[in-house]
């Protein structure tokens, strides 16, 4: 197939998937495959655990070895797949991670980007079909904010080692794109959450410790900085954005967000309420080791030019997102403990 325009033969498109292990990568492999798509994933290491998981969830996925932080395996997996799209979301994500492993973040995160570039510049695809680059960025690259809401025209001033590997692995896209023409685009992605967040991200360690504290298995869920605020979608909405920014003729930026901001302290009563609890404030409690040492205190994202050019509009609301997650670890955590889902 190598070289030859698999859209012009009206055969099934192909997309390459970094990342599919994550929450994104499986919302993303299902809207594909819904689109048509031969879908391939990528996964790191010789057994990881997340791989049975994927294959029992989304058996039409096929998947192939690779690591961001070594080139001649995306090469290779790259050859192997010949796609016409390639979408790259794998990264270290967690803001917090960043600081204890930043030098980790740095070359996964940040230099991945570069690395994906590169292969995707040696593998190509055909010539009327060049292959169509998606890069993960992200909202934490505004950090500090220097202006209310962001757009994609917004100065970077990220405040951790995540935002500064997603500042580079953005810059280094807008130079590809400028130096080699390449069809690569990024998502300036504010938060979005799900039921397949990891526990380690706030909104799902809320959902999950409310529905345990819910059932009797759980006390209480200690927290960080209450006051910090995010702009929050829904992950499935998300993924439908990364797609179109590919279907456009030209290349592009774009802030994908639902323009409102909410703080910790708003999920946290509304995740308590979702489940009859009042008096949230008794089973939350601050400790000082979950603060980051630099803050990024307000997000709002302006999302105009994703909604005029691309015509995406996010679906799900903050109550009902609060709502599904709570729901999906109420199921969840009864289903382990075998016992009742409570009224
Ligand atoms: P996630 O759930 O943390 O998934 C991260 C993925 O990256 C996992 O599949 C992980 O694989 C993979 N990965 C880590 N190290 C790798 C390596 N060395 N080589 C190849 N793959 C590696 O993240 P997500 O929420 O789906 O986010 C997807 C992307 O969007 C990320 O780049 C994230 O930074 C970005 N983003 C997310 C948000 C958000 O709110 N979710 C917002 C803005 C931007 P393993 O399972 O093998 O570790």
């Amino acid at each position: 197939m190598a070289g030859v325009s698999r859209r012009l033969l009206c055969l099934m498109p192909t997309a390459f998937v970094t990342g599919i292990t994550g929450q994104d990568g499986q919302h993303l492999a299902e809207f594909l495959h819904g689109q048509g798509y031969h879908v391939f994933g990528m996964v790191k290491g010789q057994n990881n655990p997340r791989v049975e998981r994927i294959q029992a969830e989304l058996p039409f996925v096929e998947l192939v070895s690779g690591d961001l932080a070594d080139l001649p395996s995306l090469v290779s997996a790259m050859e192997a797949c010949q796609p016409d799209e390639v979408y790259n979301l794998g990264a270290i994500s967690f803001v917090a991670l960043s600081f204890s492993q930043a030098e980790l973040t740095a070359n996964i995160s940040g230099l991945g980007v570069l690395r994906m570039l590169e292969a995707v510049r040696m593998v190509g695809g055909a010539k009327d079909n060049p292959i169509r680059f998606y890069q993960a960025s992200s909202s934490e690259m505004f950090g500090q904010v220097r202006e209310t809401p962001q757009t994609e025209l917004t100065p970077f001033h990220p405040r951790s080692p995540y935002g500064c590997a997603k500042v580079f692995g953005h810059d280094i896209v807008v130079n590809y794109r400028e130096s080699y023409g390449m069809h690569a685009s990024s998502g300036i992605l504010f938060n979005h959450e799900g039921p397949r967040r990891g526990i380690e991200f706030v909104t799902r360690k809320v959902t999950n410790a409310v529905a345990r504290i819910k059932l009797g298995l759980q006390d209480e869920v200690v927290l960080g900085n209450l006051d910090s605020k995010r702009d929050w979608g829904y992950a499935g909405d998300y993924v439908k954005g990364m797609w179109l920014m590919l279907q456009q003729d030209q290349p592009g930026d774009y802030v994908l967000a639902t323009g409102e901001t909410h703080s910790i302290e708003e999920l946290v009563q509304r995740a308590f309420a979702e489940v009859g609890i009042d008096n949230w404030a008794d089973y939350v409690r601050q400790d000082p080791k979950f603060l980051r040492p630099a803050e990024v205190d307000l997000l709002i994202g302006d999302a105009t030019k994703a909604r005029t050019k691309l015509g995406w509009e996010p679906e799900v609301d903050f109550p009902a997102l609060v709502k599904m997650m709570v729901a999906h670890d109420l199921q969840l955590e009864a289903a382990k403990a075998g016992l009742p889902v409570p009224g």
